[in-house]
């Protein structure tokens, strides 16, 4: 028999709000009464460094899990990447209620086209949106299907491993079909891990995106990206990144690079399908902008080395590569979304 329960981890909401709180707790205590589940509760995952218990827990998980966080799954999903916490992306049925009916014709799967992640082990991982819904059920419901779907895909990935054995062997008792034993656990489940986080704020890459283009690279100049032994980009310094900043994030050809908290959803990890739908109904409301992306990454840029004493460079370092194979054309009416969203402070 394959191992019969999941792994639900939920990543508290940063601050106290009281009825994120109430949510978080509703499903909880809910999970808790689930069988099969095994409920643990971190601090907000973004913030979580390589010492926090919160994170050492997640490192320790094994098999499928489900996140429930108060960010958009992509940027959950690839924040785990980034910690090492790998897994294929398991798909939610929970359809955001923010997503309006042409999100639909805009969520035909793109083929990708991006890198990938690196080493994934065979398990998936499942990252639900806490601000989707204000009811405890639909959460709960949504568990239960999700350890469904993996008892039988886990049930199907044994029995295609494990050799048939004659019946006749089993009944005299000289083979059994034991449950494996679990993976060793750190931490035991149905625990808090709360110890608090301080803030952070640093890019993720979504490698499903990411062509290695080595824009953001050059783009940089404050040391935060690097590229490992195979030449891929990743994010090497992120504690160098400026507070607040989400410049490199306009100049990445692919949207592939996500700053979870930031104000605007297309930065912040929005699905792909509802970044176009937003770009259509929003920059009719807002008329488009003058400015174009790069030119806002350029002035955000500029404002943080100047306010650590260096000299504004403008568009003369780094883009040499956009300019080549770009142009220095507006890139699109998203981007110009963007700018007004920014000015607008919303
Ligand atoms: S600019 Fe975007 S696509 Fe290019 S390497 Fe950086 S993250 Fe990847
Ligand atoms: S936001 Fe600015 S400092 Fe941070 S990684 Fe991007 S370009 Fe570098």
């Amino acid at each position: 028999m394959a191992r019969n329960r999941i792994t639900v981890v939920l990543s508290q909401a940063q601050g106290k709000h009281p009825a994120k709180r109430a949510l978080e707790e509703s499903v909880v205590a809910a999970l808790l009464m689930e069988p099969g589940v095994e409920v643990s509760v971190v601090p907000y995952l973004y913030d979580l460094g390589p010492d926090h218990t919160g994170r050492m827990f997640l490192e320790s998980v094994r098999g499928d899990m489900v996140l429930l966080s108060w960010l958009f799954p992509r940027a959950a999903f690839w924040i785990l990447d980034r910690d090492g916490i790998k897994g294929h992306w398991g798909e939610s049925q929970l359809k955001s209620p923010h997503a309006d009916a042409e999100d639909d014709e805009a969520k035909v799967p793109e083929p990708p086209k991006g890198i990938g992640a690196l080493d994934v082990p065979n398990r998936h991982i499942y990252a639900l949106d806490m601000r989707d819904f204000n009811n405890h059920e639909v959460y709960v419901e949504e568990v239960r299907r999700i350890a469904a779907e993996c008892r039988e895909r886990n049930e199907k990935k044994q029995k295609a491993t494990t050799p048939a054995v004659p019946a006749s062997l089993v009944q005299l008792g000289l083979v059994t079909h034991d449950e494996p034993p679990a993976p060793t656990r750190l931490f035991e489940p149905e625990q808090m891990l709360q110890a608090p986080a301080g803030r952070r704020w640093y890019p993720v890459i979504d490698y499903s995106r990411c062509t290695n283009c080595m824009e953001c690279i050059d783009f940089c100049l404050f040391g935060v990206y690097g590229v490992n032994g195979e030449e891929r980009i990743l994010v090497e310094n992120q504690d160098n990144c400026k507070k607040g900043c989400p410049a490199c994030s306009r100049v990445c050809p692919e949207q592939a690079i996500i700053f979870p908290d930031y104000k605007t959803a297309a930065i912040a990890g929005a699905p792909i399908g509802a970044i176009a739908n937003l770009k259509i109904d929003l920059s009719k409301l807002f008329g488009g902008s003058e400015k174009d992306a790069v030119s806002q990454a350029v002035l955000e840029r500029d404002r943080e080395l100047v306010a650590v004493g260096r000299d504004a460079v403008g568009t003369a370092v780094g883009l040499a590569k956009r300019q080549s194979h770009h142009g220095a054309k507006p890139k699109d009416d998203l981007d110009s979304l963007i700018d007004a969203l920014d000015s607008l402070d919303i």
